[in-house]
């Protein structure tokens, strides 16, 4: 099945273990192609109903049990790890284990990292079954490797809003191994220590140093523009992995200390569209995924901010004191 390996007998037998006659199958963007063929497998081969999630799904902050509460005996939610959060109904999470060649990123991933002996690696959930294989080639030509499992997370595991295995790791830099900028990003801003990205599907290595510099001068603009706001929106989203309702209502707390006015909005998606009615707000904070604000910065046309960044622009943090935004599930 292209690329991913999704592993259907494990399906297979969880159905027939707990004889569900409905299945839910839930999956993230990038996966929901292997729907109908999936579906289709489980229909034929257990007998059991399946029903799909249409809506999008980008974590396993956002798994489909209470939608689906009452529809479907089991939902297989795929390509993410659980999160210590309870469910509506049984879920199995599903890792879909990206299958590539990592050896040519990584070994000029070395070149970048030839002054450091100890490496904390770290990837996201579709690579983690290539940790063995990249620990092999940092170790054979002399590298010590430091992982750990984080809160919520798998050992070298990091998530947008969940950069707990990396902290206070004793190492002299990290290798990231994945593509995109915003766990790197995440990664160099919690440690503040050298970056250094094996990207498998462009077959090359980098450094995240330049972008970090781009980012935080996107980011302190957009600081700067909201320090003028008087009316800010807080959105919570009514994601269960993402729904942080006590932080929403003490950064509005917080806000109308400064003699501002503070709104609170409940929402499940968040899009420019959806945002054009509160066109009398100035600026909106986001308590939901943290990676809206950052990510998607240049689609709004108000500022984004995340909480911490709100805490900036009140001056009740520094800018010098700059971290991502985290969910910790256990508050
Ligand atoms: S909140 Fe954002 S970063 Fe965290 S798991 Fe969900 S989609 Fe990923």
């Amino acid at each position: 099945m292209s690329s991913y390996q999704l592993n259907i007998e494990e399906i297979l037998a969880n159905i027939m273990e707990i004889g569900a006659h409905t299945v839910g199958l839930q999956f993230p963007e990038g996966l929901k192609m292997y729907a109908t063929s999936v579906a289709r497998q489980i229909e034929e081969e257990t007998g059991a109903n399946v029903i799909i999630s249409g809506d999008p799904c980008y974590g396993a902050c956002d798994v489909s049990d209470t939608a689906m509460k009452g529809l479907v005996d089991l939902l297989i939610h795929f390509g993410h790890t659980p999160l210590p959060l309870e469910y509506d109904v049984p879920v199995l999470f599903l890792e879909a284990e990206f299958q590539l060649d990592v050896t040519p990123s990584v070994i000029k991933a070395l070149n970048l990292l030839k002054d450091y002996k100890k490496i904390g690696l770290v990837t996201t959930a579709q690579h983690l079954h290539l940790i063995d294989e990249i620990t092999g080639i940092l170790k054979e030509n002399g590298k010590e490797v430091i992982m750990k499992e984080g809160r919520g997370t798998q050992k070298a595991q990091v998530l947008g809003c969940n950069f707990s295995s990396i902290e206070n790791l004793s190492v002299d830099a990290f290798l990231f191994l994945g593509s995109g900028n915003f766990h790197p990003l995440g990664i160099k801003l919690s440690t503040d220590k050298p970056v250094i990205i094996a990207d498998p599907y462009h077959n090359e290595a980098r450094n995240i140093h330049e972008f970090t510099d781009r980012m935080m001068r996107i980011r302190f603009a957009k600081i700067t523009k909201a320090r003028e706001g008087e009316r800010f929106g807080i959105i919570v989203s009514s994601k269960k992995g993402q729904y942080r309702m006590e932080l929403a209502q003490s950064l509005k707390d917080t806000i109308e200390a400064e003699g501002k006015q503070a709104f609170i909005i409940f929402m499940n998606q968040i899009t420019p569209e959806l945002l054009v009615p509160y066109r009398d707000l100035d600026a909106f904070v986001v308590t939901a995924c943290p990676r809206i604000a950052i990510d998607d910065a240049n689609i709004y046309d108000k500022p984004l901010l995340t909480p911490e960044e709100l805490l900036i622009v009140l001056d009740k943090k520094e800018w010098g004191d700059y971290v991502m935004d985290e969910i910790r599930y256990e508050d």
